[in-house]
């Protein structure tokens, strides 16, 4: 049986009303657009970020720009069609490819839409800079062909390296879980995400989720 979730530990995922989008019936008891977080009022949070965004400040240019695209083109556009959209709208000019080695080719028919479309690019490989995996204190056995020479993925590189040619806006192609994270934690620009890698799906993590209580009804399977 499932357990109960205790009052203070739901949050979103245990709302079924969605209020916040509909402004059409009422807010649950434990609705995070009305309850406080310890002694900070989620009402300050809420006037202050919007005062935030009505200035004349980035976060005000990408939040106005990417509430465009989504309401002009809401169903008309593809994501790569959204990019170039959204780049266009906060003003970028030249975009930076974080690309994994593995969709080097599909970052290349990314590349030559960008040319298409007037805008410069830049791309980094994930293997840039050549470190063997050992070099950085992995094991052999953590290899995928243990013995050989294999090359880290270097996130940290690739966003150096972007941030020297200074990218307005840096897309994620397929970088793994994690170094996705690092490379968005040292990139100068702004980081949107094209394609998501998940080596099992064809890149497309949900299809996982859509069939999490058929096809891949383990991963609901509680720990034992
Ligand atoms: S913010 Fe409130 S209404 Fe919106 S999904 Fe969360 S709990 Fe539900």
């Amino acid at each position: 049986m499932k357990k109960k979730t205790p009052l203070e530990q739901l949050s979103c995922t245990n709302c079924s009303v969605y209020n916040c989008k509909t402004h059409s019936s009422q807010f649950p008891g434990f609705c995070l657009t009305t309850k406080d977080n310890g002694d900070q009022p989620i009402a300050d949070d809420i006037e202050e970020i919007k005062q935030h965004l009505q200035c004349d400040n980035q976060d005000a240019v990408i939040a106005k720009a990417s509430a465009q695209v989504e309401g002009l083109f809401y169903g008309k556009l593809t994501r790569v069609e959204e990019i170039i959209e959204f780049a266009g709208r906060i003003g970028a000019k030249k975009i930076g490819i974080a690309t994994c080695a593995g969709l080097i080719n599909e970052s290349k028919i990314f590349a030559d839409i960008l040319t298409a479309k007037g805008l410069e690019h830049y791309s980094a490989i994930c293997k840039v800079g050549a470190i063997d995996k050992t070099e950085i204190g992995l094991s052999e056995e953590d290899k995928i062909r243990p013995g050989n020479y294999e090359a880290m993925c270097n996130p940290i590189l690739q966003a150096r390296i972007l941030n020297y040619h200074q990218t307005d806006l840096n897309v994620v192609v397929g970088l793994c879980v994690g170094h996705d994270s690092l490379f968005i934690k040292y990139s100068d620009a702004i980081v949107t995400t094209l394609v998501t890698k998940d080596r099992i799906t064809g890149h497309n993590p949900v299809a996982a989720l859509y069939t999490a209580h058929s096809y891949y009804k383990r991963l609901v399977q509680e720990k034992q």
